[in-house]
């Protein structure tokens, strides 16, 4: 069946395996039979981050519920095109903007969003419900086989705690000083041969980091202070740029997609 048939991509937490039936709930069912306007008989693709993503059939539908029955695998799960090592650690900003950051990041290919609330964060714009429901639809976009793992928000020191001292932690510093990102990145992957390895971006709020929590930041072993050139960015445009900076280095290297 070609892929362009069965265009529509949805995330379900099913396992999936031939012959599986899969009850969608009234959100994906209004989706698919109100939205799309899809008929019993007709197809899309199901994926759930485990089992790569598989055709599936409309079997029953009405405007309560649906139900498909999966037929075949049509990508395995090693062909995802998430990057498997990139998080990315955010001050939540504005709420429309805090969701652009998810979704663009979820295209992006992050692998894992960390919240991270700092002194600056105005800590009622996390909602996690949405994060999950807008990262779900960036990945059915952007045919991922996978949605990235949204960790529950977490305060600077215990998120720099956290970070493993042997994994890159780019930290998008405004006050400018530090390297040019694109430059770190190029002599990282140029030097090892294997690429870029996993990493994490930290990226702060509209009010920027504070002095007391730059130095924190730049006292962790695995901190690399970078810079994303000499103008100041909206919070949302600097994780966008840094990701997609960071996003094009692991291409670079990946040889698993050709
Ligand atoms: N309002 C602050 C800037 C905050 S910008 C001020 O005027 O100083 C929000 C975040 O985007 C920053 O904390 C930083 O992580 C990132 N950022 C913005 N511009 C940047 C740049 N040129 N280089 C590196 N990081 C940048």
């Amino acid at each position: 069946m070609s892929k362009k048939a069965s265009h529509i991509r949805l995330y379900v937490a099913d396992d999936l395996l031939t012959q599986r039936t899969i009850i969608l709930g009234r959100e994906q069912a209004h989706y698919l039979v109100s939205v799309m306007r899809l008929a019993v008989g007709a197809t899309v693709l199901l994926f759930n981050g485990r089992d790569g993503e598989w055709l599936a059939r409309l079997v029953k539908a009405d405007r309560k519920s649906a139900q498909l029955m999966v037929e075949g695998q049509t990508r395995p799960q090693s062909l995802d095109p998430a990057l498997p090592g990139l998080t990315l650690l955010f001050a939540p900003v504005k709420r429309a903007k805090t969701d652009l950051i998810v979704e663009k990041a979820t295209e992006l290919g992050v692998a894992r969003l960390i919240p991270v609330i700092t002194e600056r964060t105005n800590t009622d714009r996390v909602k996690m419900e949405r994060f999950l429901s807008i990262a779900a639809e960036a990945a059915e976009q952007c045919e991922r086989l996978s949605t990235p793992v949204i960790d529950l928000p977490t305060g600077l020191d215990a998120a720099l705690k956290a970070w493993p001292d042997d994994r890159p932690l780019y930290f998008c510093d405004e006050a400018r000083t530090a390297p040019l990102l694109l430059s770190v990145l190029w002599a990282k992957s140029s030097q090892s041969g294997d690429g870029l390895g996993p990493c994490g971006l930290l990226i702060g709020p509209e009010g920027g980091f504070t002095a007391a929590e730059r130095e924190a930041v730049c006292a962790h072993r695995a901190t690399c202070s970078v810079s994303l050139g000499a103008r100041i960015l909206r919070a949302e445009t600097a994780a966008i740029s840094a990701l997609s900076l960071i996003a094009s280095a692991y291409e670079l290297v990946r040889t698993d997609l050709q």
